[in-house]
């Protein structure tokens, strides 16, 4: 996802949307969640000790703080609950119009998520849309290995999108 119009944002992407910039094994305990994104998968984390589902991923479950953790697939369909739509005046490096919805996925105990709406025009978003997930790539971030030199690391990130009709 490339920014239009604005050189010094070429090839950058406005990575406040981004919960860890970071997306290598080495650096976030997190990283299967983006593991599993390219693969087309909308995970989150399950403790296997009690069973608590989270939303965002965590590395310590919040309910008795265990870190036996595994991956548990979530719904990619979900209905627009409410959202805002920014057409004008959007943060630098944003394309307009800027679009951000709480989904309902319509499964306990994740049932509601914050999230970005893209390959949507503005104004035709509407409550009670059904919405997809949608993987895209973005720029890859170069890390530093020590003897290893440096690598890139590959990075994808997600949005919602509105189901064709
Ligand atoms: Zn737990």
């Amino acid at each position: 996802m490339s920014v239009l119009g604005i050189p010094i944002l070429d090839n950058l992407y406005p990575a406040t949307m981004d919960m860890w910039p970071i997306e290598a094994k080495e650096f976030n305990r997190s990283w299967p969640f983006y593991e599993n994104l390219k693969q087309g998968r909308f995970t989150t984390t399950k403790c296997k000790d009690c069973g608590n589902v989270s939303y965002p991923p965590r590395v310590i479950c919040p309910q008795c703080y265990s870190e036996n953790l595994e991956f548990t697939d979530l719904p990619k369909k979900g209905k627009v609950v409410v959202f805002s739509e920014e057409v004008k005046g959007v943060p630098l490096g944003f394309e307009s119009p800027l679009i951000h919805a709480v989904v309902d996925l319509g499964v306990d105990p994740v049932k509601r998520l914050l999230t970005r709406i893209i390959n949507c025009p503005a104004g035709t978003l509407k409550r009670g849309d059904e919405v997809q997930l949608a993987v895209f790539d973005i720029p890859a971030i170069p890390i530093e290995k020590g003897k290893a030199g440096t690598i890139m690391a590959e990075r994808v990130f997600f949005a919602f999108e509105p189901v064709k009709k």
